[in-house]
């Protein structure tokens, strides 16, 4: 069970003792993060050979998706960009939706913390924010029902709903935390929200020794802004999860230090914690490329490789703490090959056990 929860028993695909790990660029600054995660590995012999399947959003049909997904369920676990939504017509579904959904990913998980000497309103928020990832609000049920009429629905169940509350409570019990908030809007949605709460409630019966309290989504972005540090696991639907995250991340240091996981009971998939595509700053060599290298840290501590994984946390922070180089995301003015060749450079002295 241990195993389970922390993702450790997704299969993965290995040959001659390397892992195989689909790499999915996305667009915006998704292609040059790559590039970097790809010299670092090599750097560090971390034992990964990466499947690069590039998804153009612009393209009709869904050829390139399916090829995406198949390729996720061979290897069992994947790294991401963010894949543009924009260009898309009304009738398409979002990519990035589709992958979670087909895969079933129905858990996010978000550790949010500081980082020392970056400049921010708070300091030491430790927070782990646990998100419903495939239904909600992003079921993508919408229909005009008659003209100027437009319906949206959000779906809860409560099969997910207590999957990713027990997903919570036990993230909470082997990770030595006291407690977990439930987010909701349940005052207003009763039947929806309602259910994701009571089904929260209900699983709490079997974690006695964890806190469990609620709060709504309004309160809980005002409490976030002025008192974080009373938030220890967080437990929320689809939607209320990406718009709690924007805000801790932008109390912590903005959208390019943290990295996000998605998992299912059978594939895991890595990505930057706010999954955006930053296509404005593309290609300028100022992207933060510190929330990708976490992801893929966060990537190889799930394979099993947990030194390789060491040694790229610890000189990605080294260079951000430490050696203060940074990008000005988080006023400095290192652009995004100063930061990695600064992490290359730690990683020259450091030795994988
Ligand atoms: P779009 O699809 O138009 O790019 P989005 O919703 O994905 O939109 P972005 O605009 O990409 O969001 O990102 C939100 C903000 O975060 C932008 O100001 C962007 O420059 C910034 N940002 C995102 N990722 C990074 C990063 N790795 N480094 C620095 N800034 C970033």
């Amino acid at each position: 069970l241990q195993k389970k929860w922390t993702g450790v028993d997704i299969p993965s695909a290995q040959y001659g003792g390397r892992h195989a790990v689909t790499m999915l660029p996305g667009g915006g600054i998704g292609p040059e993060l790559m590039h970097y995660i790809r010299e670092i590995f090599r750097f560090v012999g971390a034992p990964v050979d990466f499947e690069v399947i590039e998804i153009d959003p612009s393209t009709e049909g869904n050829d390139d998706l399916d090829y995406a997904i198949t390729s996720i369920k061979r290897n069992g676990v994947a790294i991401k960009g963010n894949i543009e939504t924009k260009s898309q017509g009304l009738d398409e579904v979002s990519r990035n939706v589709a992958i979670r959904n087909e895969l079933d990913l129905y858990v996010n998980v978000l550790h949010c913390r500081s980082y020392p000497g970056i400049p921010s309103r708070h300091k030491n928020i430790d927070v782990v924010l646990i998100r419903q990832n495939t239904d909600g609000e992003y079921a993508m049920l919408e229909h005009e029902s008659v003209r100027g009429v437009v319906e949206s629905m959000k779906v809860v169940t409560v099969e997910n709903a207590e999957r990713v509350a027990r997903y919570a409570f036990e993230y909470a019990r082997q990770n030595n935390r006291k407690k977990v908030t439930t987010i909701h809007k349940a005052n207003i949605m009763k039947l929806s929200d309602g259910l994701f709460l009571e089904v929260a409630k209900n699983v709490h019966k079997e974690y006695p020794e964890i806190e469990h309290n609620n709060m709504i989504i309004d309160n809980t972005c005002m409490q976030l802004v002025s008192n974080p540090h009373q938030f220890d696991v967080m437990n929320m639907t689809n939607l209320y999860g990406t718009i709690v995250s924007n805000v801790i991340c932008g109390l912590i240091g903005g959208a390019g230090l943290l990295s996000g996981a998605n998992y299912g009971d059978h594939f895991a998939v890595f990505e930057p914690g706010t999954r955006n595509t930053g296509t404005a700053i593309a290609g300028k060599n100022i992207a933060n490329p510190v929330a990708m290298i976490n992801a893929s840290a966060d990537m190889l501590n799930h394979l099993g490789h947990k030194e390789h994984a060491r040694v790229i946390y610890e000189a990605t922070y080294e260079t951000v703490v430490n050696d203060g180089i940074r990008t000005p995301d988080l006023g400095g003015t290192a652009s995004s090959t100063d930061v990695v060749e600064n992490i290359l450079k730690i990683l020259a002295r450091k030795r994988v056990n």
